[in-house]
């Protein structure tokens, strides 16, 4: 039979408690044996529970006073009962749970205690009560400490349901559920971070897939918008450059408009221009002639007659000689011949004619100084040139009353001479600058002042200065005068104080050539003929030679040759005029040579200024200019 030993104090509550119990006896008295210890010292108490036997137990019911009535330290005491005895204690204390006791039904104290509170509050101090709080029914449970129940051999199957167990250990995994439900989450939070990881790359590919292909297709989209663009911006060049087309297009025809339109005007102008320019002379022709059958007319009235008929025949020539320059130059029919030709004579005989002709007192018309100083060849067309010339000087003189009329030329390089035409006459506005090269062009047809002319000459010169490689301009002041400026290509200049005017003052000294000798190197008869000719009729005394080799075998022969000049050809069969010259040279250093040549080129000229030549001659060979040159080596003794 098992033995439960109850233990209490003898308080009333531990008395009524132990008849409870007691009540309970009967239906156990078969198992258990029922023993009440109350009212026993604390000594004995011990004495007693350390002679417990196993198999047996103890509720501990009260135990708060000794026998006589003292208080005692519940807790303490059950402490030291529970460390000497060999069988559990049930208790229904909470607060001795773990201390030694083995458990019970244990009470919450808290709860009740909370309990109370809160029920002592409704009635105590209403104003923080809280009408709705629930009352908490707290439950007791059955609460064994494990530690207990294996010192004593208690096996869990014994204990009621849903009994709490303290103290238990843990098992392993129990023990290191902890870590393993740490490392568990770790590795489900890992993989969770790897699978979103690889979720995330997944998508990510799956999305640069995607932005690939987009790309792909943003990249076609863009090289077909740019090859779009690159067409429009084609088409807009193309547009662009089919509007300038127009534009200038248009602008052109516009021009050509107004051109036509001017060409118009001027025509009519022109035509009934012409009409009194060409008929004014015809009059005066057309008068005179009968009145040179007049039988009453004297031969001296004769004599002025046919001098008028003279001037208005030339009048007539020079205009209709006009339109067909113009008519040729606009058909690019017109010729510019190339030939070298002395500046300094045109302009000294252009000057002298005008000077002729001139009936004005009042205008002097003069060369400038400078032209006096070098002696200017050019290589272009003479005749043409000296039209330009005429065209201007005859201007100057027409639109000036008084005052100076001047013809010259600078040298701005070497390459290009500059021409010009000074007058003191009515001048120009700088608006008709551009115009009064058109053709027939006249300022008078705007101001209404009448002077003779068809408006073609500067529209002529204009145009055989640029066929001449020159440019033409001029700069003018109305009531000052004007200076009409064109260039030509320079060929070469001769330096030197031997102008042309002193020459022919010089020559006219020494036109009687009495006693000088002037030997003639010719191979073509005729040339020597003719040259020979021109000399002897200058009184001098002619030797020819039909060779170089012949005239170097006179010089050799002749010590003292009573040559006092030679001619030289260039071109010769045999011994050429260069080799011929320097041998005469090294004989007779002396004796001046000029050399007489149809080779024209400017390669030509430079290697005859570079020779033994004192000077040269182009065939065909002027008579004047022959003997202009020879007087510059004609001593005046
Ligand atoms: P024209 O034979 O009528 O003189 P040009 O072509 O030679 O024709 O000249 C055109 C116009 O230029 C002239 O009608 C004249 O009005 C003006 N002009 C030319 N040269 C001079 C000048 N030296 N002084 C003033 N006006 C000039």
């Amino acid at each position: 039979m098992h033995k439960l030993y109850f233990i209490a104090d003898s308080s009333t509550t531990s008395l009524v408690n132990i008849n409870h119990i007691k009540k309970l006896e009967p239906k156990y008295s078969k198992t258990i044996q029922f023993i009440y210890l109350n009212n026993v010292g604390v000594d004995s108490l011990m004495h007693a529970v350390s002679q417990f036997e196993k198999g047996n137990a103890i509720a501990l019911i009260n135990y708060f006073q000794d026998e006589k009535g003292n208080p005692l330290n519940f807790n303490s005491l059950v402490q030291e009962i529970a460390r000497p005895t060999n069988v559990p204690i049930f208790l229904d204390s909470e607060a001795l749970l773990g201390e030694g006791i083995i458990g019970g039904i244990i009470n919450n104290g808290f709860a009740h205690g909370r309990e109370v509170a809160v029920l002592a509050l409704r009635f105590i101090d209403e104003n923080n009560y809280i009408p709705n709080e629930r009352i908490a029914h707290p439950k007791n449970n059955y609460y064994f400490d494990y530690r207990i129940m294996q010192k004593f051999d208690i096996s869990e199957k014994l204990l009621p349901e849903n009994s709490i167990i303290i103290n238990k250990p843990h098992t392993v995994l129990v023990r290191y559920l902890r870590y393993i439900v740490l490392l568990f989450g770790i590795i489900s939070f890992l993989l969770l971070i790897v699978l979103l990881l690889l979720m995330n790359i997944k998508r990510r590919k799956k999305a640069e897939a995607v932005v690939k292909q987009k790309l792909e297709e943003i990249r076609d989209q863009n090289i077909k918008l740019e090859s779009a663009n690159q067409l429009v911006s084609d088409m807009n060049a193309r547009l662009e450059d089919i509007n300038k087309h127009l534009t200038v297009t248009n602008e052109e025809l516009n021009k050509a408009k107004e051109k036509s339109e001017e060409a118009d005007r001027l025509k009519s102008a022109f035509l009934a221009n012409m009409s009194h320019e060409i008929r004014t002379p015809l009059n005066a022709i057309i008068g005179f002639s009968s009145l040179l059958v007049d039988p009453f007319t004297t031969s001296e009235d004769q004599e002025q007659f046919i001098r008028i008929i003279n001037s208005n025949s030339d009048q007539l020539v020079r205009i209709i000689d006009d339109i067909l320059d113009l008519s040729k130059i606009e058909a690019g029919q017109l010729k510019i011949s190339n030939e070298i030709f002395c500046v300094n004579e045109i302009l000294t005989d252009l000057v002298y004619l005008f000077r002729k002709h001139n009936n004005n007192q009042l205008v002097e018309i003069r060369l400038s100084k400078f032209t006096d100083k070098c002696r200017l060849m050019l290589q272009s067309d003479p005749t043409r040139f000296k039209q330009i010339l005429t065209n201007l000087v005859s201007n100057a003189v027409k639109y000036t009353d008084r005052g100076i009329v001047e013809v010259g030329f600078s040298l701005d390089d070497d390459h290009e001479v500059t021409f010009y035409v000074k007058d003191t006459g009515i001048g120009i506005e700088r608006k008709y600058f551009a115009d009064i090269f058109d053709r027939f062009w006249k300022i008078e047809e705007i101001t209404n002042i009448v002077y003779s002319g068809a408006g073609l000459g500067l529209a002529i010169s204009k145009r055989l200065c640029e066929m001449m490689g020159g440019r033409i301009w001029l700069e003018s002041e109305p009531g000052k005068g004007s200076t009409f400026y064109f260039t030509q290509p320079a060929y070469f200049i001769r330096g030197g104080s031997k102008d042309s005017k002193s020459v022919s003052a010089a020559c006219k000294g020494k036109n009687n050539w009495n006693g000088y000798t002037v030997a003639v190197v010719e191979d073509e008869v005729n040339n020597l003929q003719l040259l020979i000719k021109i000399l002897e009729r200058q009184n001098a005394n002619v030797i020819g030679f039909k060779s170089g080799n012949e005239v170097v075998d006179y010089f050799r022969n002749n010590k003292d040759y009573p040559v006092n000049l030679i001619l030289m050809d260039i071109k010769m069969p045999g011994m050429d005029g260069y080799m011929a010259a320097k041998l005469v040279r090294n004989i007779c250093p002396d004796i001046p040579i000029i050399a007489q040549t149809a080779y024209a080129m400017v390669d030509d000229i430079v290697k005859l200024k570079d020779s033994v030549f004192d000077d040269f001659i182009i065939k065909p060979i002027k008579t004047g200019l022959l003997i202009e040159k020879i007087c510059n080596f004609i001593s005046n003794d």
